[in-house]
Protein backbone atom coordinates (compact mmCIF):
# COMPACT_ATOMS: atom_id res chain seq x y z
CA UNK A 1 0.00 0.00 0.00
CA UNK A 2 1.00 3.27 -1.19
CA UNK A 3 1.44 5.97 2.12
CA UNK A 4 -1.03 8.28 -0.10
CA UNK A 5 -0.30 11.98 -0.92
CA UNK A 6 0.36 10.29 -4.42
CA UNK A 7 -0.17 13.88 -6.10
CA UNK A 8 3.55 14.62 -4.97
CA UNK A 9 4.58 12.23 -7.82
CA UNK A 10 2.13 13.24 -10.80
CA UNK A 11 3.33 15.67 -12.94
CA UNK A 12 3.15 16.29 -16.79
CA UNK A 13 6.38 18.27 -16.62
CA UNK A 14 9.66 16.59 -17.33
CA UNK A 15 11.24 18.71 -15.35
CA UNK A 16 9.13 17.85 -11.93
CA UNK A 17 11.97 16.06 -9.41
CA UNK A 18 9.28 13.19 -9.52
CA UNK A 19 10.03 12.80 -13.62
CA UNK A 20 13.75 13.75 -13.32
CA UNK A 21 15.01 11.07 -10.93
CA UNK A 22 13.88 8.59 -13.17
CA UNK A 23 15.38 10.43 -16.80
CA UNK A 24 18.63 11.37 -14.69
CA UNK A 25 19.20 7.54 -12.76
CA UNK A 26 18.30 6.02 -16.69
CA UNK A 27 21.52 8.12 -18.48
CA UNK A 28 23.36 7.23 -14.94
CA UNK A 29 23.29 3.71 -15.67
CA UNK A 30 24.48 3.69 -19.16
CA UNK A 31 27.36 5.37 -17.98
CA UNK A 32 28.08 2.87 -15.68
CA UNK A 33 27.23 4.78 -12.60
CA UNK A 34 24.52 3.00 -10.86
CA UNK A 35 24.93 -0.16 -11.63
CA UNK A 36 23.16 -3.26 -10.32
CA UNK A 37 20.60 -0.84 -8.17
CA UNK A 38 23.61 0.85 -6.37
CA UNK A 39 24.24 4.56 -6.94
CA UNK A 40 21.44 7.17 -6.93
CA UNK A 41 20.00 10.85 -7.33
CA UNK A 42 17.89 13.09 -4.84
CA UNK A 43 16.44 16.32 -5.73
CA UNK A 44 15.01 19.19 -2.87
CA UNK A 45 12.74 21.15 -4.22
CA UNK A 46 11.55 24.16 -2.03
CA UNK A 47 10.43 21.96 1.66
CA UNK A 48 10.10 18.89 -0.42
CA UNK A 49 12.98 16.33 -0.68
CA UNK A 50 12.48 13.23 -3.31
CA UNK A 51 14.20 10.53 -2.97
CA UNK A 52 14.79 7.30 -4.96
CA UNK A 53 13.71 3.87 -2.96
CA UNK A 54 16.41 1.15 -2.40
CA UNK A 55 16.88 -2.35 -4.52
CA UNK A 56 15.43 -0.49 -7.46
CA UNK A 57 16.82 -1.21 -11.12
CA UNK A 58 17.72 2.19 -12.06
CA UNK A 59 17.48 2.46 -15.36
CA UNK A 60 13.51 1.11 -15.36
CA UNK A 61 12.57 3.35 -12.19
CA UNK A 62 9.88 4.72 -12.36
CA UNK A 63 7.92 8.44 -10.96
CA UNK A 64 5.58 6.31 -8.54
CA UNK A 65 8.50 4.42 -6.86
CA UNK A 66 9.81 7.76 -5.47
CA UNK A 67 9.51 8.92 -1.25
CA UNK A 68 8.65 12.18 -0.79
CA UNK A 69 8.92 14.11 2.15
CA UNK A 70 10.55 17.10 3.93
CA UNK A 71 14.24 17.74 4.22
CA UNK A 72 14.70 16.96 7.91
CA UNK A 73 14.85 13.07 9.46
CA UNK A 74 12.87 12.83 12.39
CA UNK A 75 14.20 9.82 15.19
CA UNK A 76 11.20 7.76 13.45
CA UNK A 77 10.73 8.42 9.85
CA UNK A 78 7.56 8.08 8.32
CA UNK A 79 7.13 9.67 4.74
CA UNK A 80 4.49 12.04 3.35
CA UNK A 81 4.59 9.88 0.35
CA UNK A 82 5.84 6.46 0.20
CA UNK A 83 5.66 3.70 -2.90
CA UNK A 84 3.97 0.70 -2.13
CA UNK A 85 6.82 -1.45 -2.74
CA UNK A 86 10.24 -0.98 -1.82
CA UNK A 87 12.06 0.13 1.28
CA UNK A 88 13.79 3.70 1.99
CA UNK A 89 17.33 3.98 0.60
CA UNK A 90 20.26 3.64 2.89
CA UNK A 91 21.79 7.02 0.98
CA UNK A 92 18.78 8.45 2.25
CA UNK A 93 20.25 10.12 5.62
CA UNK A 94 23.54 11.15 3.11
CA UNK A 95 21.71 12.83 0.54
CA UNK A 96 19.77 14.72 3.38
CA UNK A 97 22.69 15.80 4.72
CA UNK A 98 23.78 17.66 1.38
CA UNK A 99 19.96 19.32 1.66
CA UNK A 100 20.17 20.33 5.38
CA UNK A 101 24.16 20.95 5.64
CA UNK A 102 24.74 22.50 2.53
CA UNK A 103 21.74 23.85 1.30
CA UNK A 104 21.84 21.54 -1.84
CA UNK A 105 19.17 21.20 -4.29
CA UNK A 106 20.47 17.78 -6.05
CA UNK A 107 22.65 15.15 -4.66
CA UNK A 108 24.08 12.54 -6.74
CA UNK A 109 25.43 9.46 -5.27
CA UNK A 110 27.45 7.27 -8.58
CA UNK A 111 29.53 3.79 -7.85
CA UNK A 112 31.79 5.11 -10.81
CA UNK A 113 34.35 2.48 -11.43
CA UNK A 114 36.78 5.77 -11.85
CA UNK A 115 35.80 7.12 -8.39
CA UNK A 116 36.82 3.67 -6.68
CA UNK A 117 39.95 3.72 -8.74
CA UNK A 118 41.31 6.97 -7.61
CA UNK A 119 40.58 5.89 -3.91
CA UNK A 120 42.77 3.24 -4.91
CA UNK A 121 45.69 4.24 -6.44
CA UNK A 122 45.46 7.04 -3.56
CA UNK A 123 45.16 3.92 -0.92
CA UNK A 124 48.73 2.39 -1.98
CA UNK A 125 50.09 5.57 -1.10
CA UNK A 126 50.31 5.02 1.94
CA UNK A 127 48.53 6.42 5.18
CA UNK A 128 48.70 10.19 5.22
CA UNK A 129 48.57 10.60 1.57
CA UNK A 130 44.90 8.87 1.13
CA UNK A 131 42.73 11.49 2.18
CA UNK A 132 41.98 13.82 -0.43
CA UNK A 133 42.23 13.73 -4.21
CA UNK A 134 43.99 16.55 -5.85
CA UNK A 135 44.63 17.73 -9.06
CA UNK A 136 45.22 21.30 -11.45
CA UNK A 137 46.02 22.43 -14.62
CA UNK A 138 43.43 20.55 -16.54
CA UNK A 139 40.66 22.58 -18.56
CA UNK A 140 37.39 20.48 -17.03
CA UNK A 141 38.58 21.57 -13.76
CA UNK A 142 36.42 24.63 -14.77
CA UNK A 143 33.75 22.88 -14.33
CA UNK A 144 33.68 23.03 -11.00
CA UNK A 145 31.97 26.17 -8.58
CA UNK A 146 34.43 27.91 -6.44
CA UNK A 147 32.25 26.77 -3.19
CA UNK A 148 30.62 28.26 -0.09
CA UNK A 149 32.70 30.10 1.76
CA UNK A 150 34.49 32.65 0.59
CA UNK A 151 31.15 34.07 -0.97
CA UNK A 152 32.79 33.71 -4.14
CA UNK A 153 31.00 33.39 -7.42
CA UNK A 154 31.96 31.50 -10.68
CA UNK A 155 34.33 28.67 -11.36
CA UNK A 156 37.22 27.40 -10.81
CA UNK A 157 40.11 28.62 -12.90
CA UNK A 158 42.25 26.47 -15.18
CA UNK A 159 45.41 27.01 -12.94
CA UNK A 160 43.50 26.47 -9.49
CA UNK A 161 43.59 23.11 -7.57
CA UNK A 162 40.61 20.76 -7.38
CA UNK A 163 40.63 19.44 -4.08
CA UNK A 164 38.02 16.58 -3.11
CA UNK A 165 37.72 14.80 0.36
CA UNK A 166 38.27 11.13 0.88
CA UNK A 167 35.98 8.96 3.51
CA UNK A 168 36.83 5.40 4.38
CA UNK A 169 33.53 2.95 3.69
CA UNK A 170 31.70 1.51 6.29
CA UNK A 171 29.90 -1.68 6.40
CA UNK A 172 26.66 0.26 6.02
CA UNK A 173 25.78 3.00 3.59
CA UNK A 174 23.96 4.86 6.13
CA UNK A 175 26.78 4.47 8.64
CA UNK A 176 28.72 6.83 5.96
CA UNK A 177 26.72 9.73 7.07
CA UNK A 178 28.89 11.14 10.40
CA UNK A 179 31.79 10.88 8.42
CA UNK A 180 30.41 12.45 5.64
CA UNK A 181 29.03 15.18 7.12
CA UNK A 182 32.70 15.37 9.07
CA UNK A 183 34.10 15.85 5.40
CA UNK A 184 31.68 18.36 4.64
CA UNK A 185 32.88 20.60 7.90
CA UNK A 186 36.66 19.78 7.20
CA UNK A 187 36.24 21.10 3.48
CA UNK A 188 33.50 23.73 3.40
CA UNK A 189 34.19 24.47 -0.39
CA UNK A 190 33.74 21.12 -1.47
CA UNK A 191 30.82 20.26 -3.43
CA UNK A 192 31.82 16.45 -3.92
CA UNK A 193 33.02 13.61 -1.15
CA UNK A 194 34.51 10.28 -2.48
CA UNK A 195 34.31 6.81 -0.43
CA UNK A 196 36.91 4.41 -0.32
CA UNK A 197 36.35 1.50 -2.56
CA UNK A 198 32.78 2.32 -3.31
CA UNK A 199 32.44 5.24 -5.27
CA UNK A 200 31.49 9.74 -4.57
CA UNK A 201 28.83 11.39 -3.54
CA UNK A 202 28.38 14.71 -5.66
CA UNK A 203 26.31 17.93 -4.61
CA UNK A 204 24.93 21.23 -6.33
CA UNK A 205 22.53 24.28 -5.64
CA UNK A 206 20.79 22.74 -8.84
CA UNK A 207 20.13 19.76 -10.34
CA UNK A 208 21.96 21.08 -13.80
CA UNK A 209 24.82 22.05 -11.37
CA UNK A 210 24.98 18.66 -9.69
CA UNK A 211 25.03 17.18 -12.80
CA UNK A 212 27.56 18.90 -14.42
CA UNK A 213 29.90 18.88 -11.86
CA UNK A 214 29.09 15.26 -11.39
CA UNK A 215 30.09 14.72 -15.15
CA UNK A 216 33.16 16.96 -14.59
CA UNK A 217 34.67 14.83 -11.57
CA UNK A 218 34.02 11.44 -13.91
CA UNK A 219 35.71 13.10 -16.49
CA UNK A 220 38.80 14.10 -14.09
CA UNK A 221 38.32 10.52 -12.05
CA UNK A 222 39.17 8.71 -15.42
CA UNK A 223 41.98 11.14 -16.79
CA UNK A 224 43.57 10.39 -13.25
CA UNK A 225 43.48 6.72 -13.27
CA UNK A 226 45.02 7.07 -17.30
CA UNK A 227 47.42 9.35 -15.91
CA UNK A 228 48.40 7.22 -13.23
CA UNK A 229 49.06 4.77 -15.54
CA UNK A 230 51.29 6.74 -17.59
CA UNK A 231 53.22 7.68 -14.85
CA UNK A 232 51.62 11.84 -15.37
CA UNK A 233 51.83 13.32 -11.59
CA UNK A 234 48.21 14.66 -10.75
CA UNK A 235 49.70 17.85 -10.04
CA UNK A 236 51.93 20.11 -12.41
CA UNK A 237 53.40 23.67 -11.78
CA UNK A 238 52.63 25.32 -15.21
CA UNK A 239 53.59 29.05 -15.94
CA UNK A 240 50.55 30.81 -17.53
CA UNK A 241 50.50 31.09 -20.72
CA UNK A 242 49.73 34.65 -21.65
CA UNK A 243 48.15 36.36 -25.11
CA UNK A 244 51.03 38.26 -26.98
CA UNK A 245 48.20 40.27 -28.93
CA UNK A 246 45.54 42.06 -27.98
CA UNK A 247 42.26 40.98 -29.44
CA UNK A 248 41.57 44.79 -30.61
CA UNK A 249 44.38 44.70 -33.07
ZN1 LIG B 1 26.70 3.54 -2.54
Amino acid sequence: MSSGNDELVRSDNPDHPANLIPSLCAKFWTLGWVTGTGGGASIRDGDLVYLAPSGVQKELMKPSDLYSDGPIRPASRVYLRSPPVFKPSQCTPLFLSAFTRKGARCCIHTHSPYAVLVTLILEQQGKGKDKEFRINNIEQIKGFARGYPHGEVGNLGYHDTLRIPIIENTAHEEDLTEFLEDAMDRYPDAYAVLVRRHGVYVWGNSVEQAKGQCESLDYLFHLAVEMQKLGIPWMSEIEPTLPTRSLKD
